[in-house]
């Protein structure tokens, strides 16, 4: 809602706005993932126009697209944050943004998504995404899978999560991890 109100696409009252837009793509198929606090999430009932505890309204992809560049040009954007589900088409429809949002503007753009493919990292960078957000969202092993690891159902391990953390930083050259 945040972003939308950036964007002047809902009329939102803030004192601070937000200068991230957050763009998560929506889909009507429910995430394949489990993560325990995610109204997306494959055991959720909850409404697909929210995700963890924030609301994101759907709107028309060429209006935002468009309004970010505005926003991005008049110095209301600093970065657009893309996340999105685990679903069929995800990559497709990832991809697609990406593209559009490059196509008309020079916004900083970040990506949180689960781990990838070195394969797919590559393309992210060279479709001109800036950085990658893994999120753990646990700070144990153990806590991990109790709300997003195997313990819920879900395809997400500690393991898997690090491995695509290191991975990704070493394709994306920000830092070095001490391993
Ligand atoms: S991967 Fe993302 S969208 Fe899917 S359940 Fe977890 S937090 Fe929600």
């Amino acid at each position: 809602m945040g972003t939308l109100g950036v964007l002047g696409l809902e009329l939102v009252q803030m004192d601070t706005p937000p200068t991230t837009a957050y763009l998560q793509i929506y889909t009507d198929k429910r995430c394949k993932a489990n993560c325990q606090f995610c109204a997306q999430a494959s055991g959720s009932s909850a409404d697909l126009a929210h995700i963890a505890r924030g609301m994101y309204i759907p709107h028309d992809l060429e209006a935002v697209v468009m309004r970010l560049k505005m926003a991005y040009d008049r110095g209301y954007l600093a970065r657009a944050c893309i996340q999105t589900a685990l679903y069929d088409t995800w990559w497709e429809d990832t991809v697609h943004l990406i593209k559009r949002i490059r196509e008309e503007s020079g916004i900083p753009v970040s990506l949180s998504v689960f781990p990838l493919s070195n394969e797919h990292l590559e393309i992210l960078m060279s479709l001109g995404v800036n950085e990658i957000v893994i999120p753990l969202d646990a700070c144990t092993s153990e806590l991990f899978d109790k709300i997003k690891g195997k313990s819920t159902g879900g395809p997400y391990s500690w393991e898997n999560h690090m491995d695509g953390i290191k991975r990704a930083s070493r394709i994306f050259q920000k830092w070095e991890l001490i391993s």
